[in-house]
């Protein structure tokens, strides 16, 4: 079965296309810049050969065209006909209380979509931009929505409300939904996968560190708790994010600065976390090398970075009650051994114990990070939320072409 896995963004759409039936993937790519200057498309085939074409992709249809385009070009292409493609998952970002898994997109569903553009007004948009794009072009071709909310579904609700006039939650279903679940999912279920451990009887903390950020503590093989709340800028420290702050400081800015709620989210969403507080980058390469060169801003940012994880993962050990296995993921988590050893310093009283040797180096390959013998395991996954994706739309479909 083939299967097309699309993430639509604001200004870019990310693509592979998957044979299931060895997780292979055919060819993947990126439509970027969609409505800008300078438009284009990053093709790569399955030998690894990559091709650009520049264009004017005005928008997310465009964008899909030029994908369906060049999978299916005689000479860039890996299908001789789009008739071949069986079905598309797409990423969306939210899929408020209603959605505890992946679903068949049908009118009804698209409906209560669009209800949540307003939970989700920066991620959803584009998502279903992609999803009409789809339905336009090749109609008869079943897709699939695969929610980062979906996970969390299982959290408690003494864990997910905010204390908060109760009336505001059941009027507009403020409460924290959690993001990343995808990646959460996967990573914990693979890391179990490897050490040959049973999810159903195992405490997982997951940190996915990437440009957003957030950590997920899973007790029995479900969410219990998350850091991102009712939207992905509370919690950790991201690249551009503030993460935890105190609502009364976000008042007292906003009264000073004589800025409205608009202005403020981009503050707090755009020009907040590690690029607010050095100035510099909001890529912690970039921050990490004028650290190594003594700025003190840098330096303060990557510590504030390890410290709010660190405490996630002692509220989330104390949350489930004991800790078997912290899983790494995400560009910072599968990449800085410097992240990764500063989140487990000192950490040695939870059993969390970093083998040095194991966990140094860049490299993006599933391992063993932990001391030998020590109580916690700790490992780098790469997270794959593509693969996770065409597997559930593939199930999806296998379930309505049996039926
Ligand atoms: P996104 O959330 O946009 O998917 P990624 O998961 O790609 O982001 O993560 C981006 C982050 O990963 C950036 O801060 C980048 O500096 C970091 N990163 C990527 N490669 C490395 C590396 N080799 N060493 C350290 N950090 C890295």
């Amino acid at each position: 079965m083939k299967i097309l896995v699309i993430n639509c963004g604001s200004s870019s759409i990310k693509y592979q296309l998957y044979a299931l039936d060895n997780k292979h993937i055919l060819a993947k790519g990126v439509v970027e810049k969609i409505g800008m200057k300078g438009s284009f498309l990053k093709h790569e085939k399955e030998t690894g050969q990559k091709v650009l074409f520049e264009g004017e992709i005005l928008d997310h249809k465009i964008g899909i065209e030029y994908i369906l385009g060049v999978l299916s070009s005689v000479k860039h292409g890996c299908i001789s006909s789009l008739d071949e493609i069986n079905a598309v998952g797409h990423r969306v970002v939210h899929g408020g209380e209603k959605f505890s898994e992946s679903v068949l997109i049908t009118d009804d569903i698209m409906e209560s979509l669009l209800k949540f553009i307003e939970l989700a007004p920066l991620h959803n948009p584009p998502n279903l931009k992609g999803i009409y794009a789809l339905q336009l072009l090749i109609p008869d071709v079943p897709q699939v929505a695969v929610f980062d909310t979906a996970f969390h579904h299982t959290i408690p609700k003494h864990a997910f409300m905010y204390a908060i006039p109760y009336a505001l939650y059941k009027k507009y279903g403020i409460r924290r939904y959690g993001f990343h679940g995808t990646s959460h999912k996967y990573v914990s279920n693979r890391a179990c996968e490897i050490l040959g451990l049973d999810p159903l009887k195992t405490k997982i903390i997951s940190c996915h560190l990437g440009n957003g950020a957030s950590a997920c503590a899973i007790k029995n093989g479900q969410s219990i708790d998350t850091s991102m709340g009712f939207t992905p800028v509370e919690g950790l420290i991201m690249g551009t994010r503030s993460g935890d702050i105190d609502m009364g400081a976000v008042a007292y800015i906003m009264d000073k600065e004589k800025i409205g709620t608009k202005s403020a989210s981009t503050l707090f969403n755009k020009h907040s976390g590690l690029l607010g507080i050095t100035g510099i980058s909001s890529d912690s390469r970039e921050i990490r090398d004028a650290a190594e060169k003594g700025d003190e801003r840098a330096i303060l940012a990557l510590k504030m970075f390890d410290y709010r994880i660190k405490k996630y993962i002692g509220s989330y050990a104390a949350a489930m009650g004991g800790l078997d296995l912290l899983v790494f993921t995400g560009g910072i988590g599968e990449n800085s051994d410097a992240t990764r050893y500063g989140v487990c310093e000192d950490l040695e009283f939870l059993g969390i114990e970093l083998d040095q040797d194991l966990n140094k180096g860049i490299k993006m390959e599933e391992r063993i990070i932990s001391k030998a013998g020590a109580k916690v395991k700790i490992m780098v996954v790469p997270t794959n939320e593509e693969l996770m994706i065409a597997v559930d739309t593939q199930n999806i479909v296998n379930k309505i072409t049996k039926n």
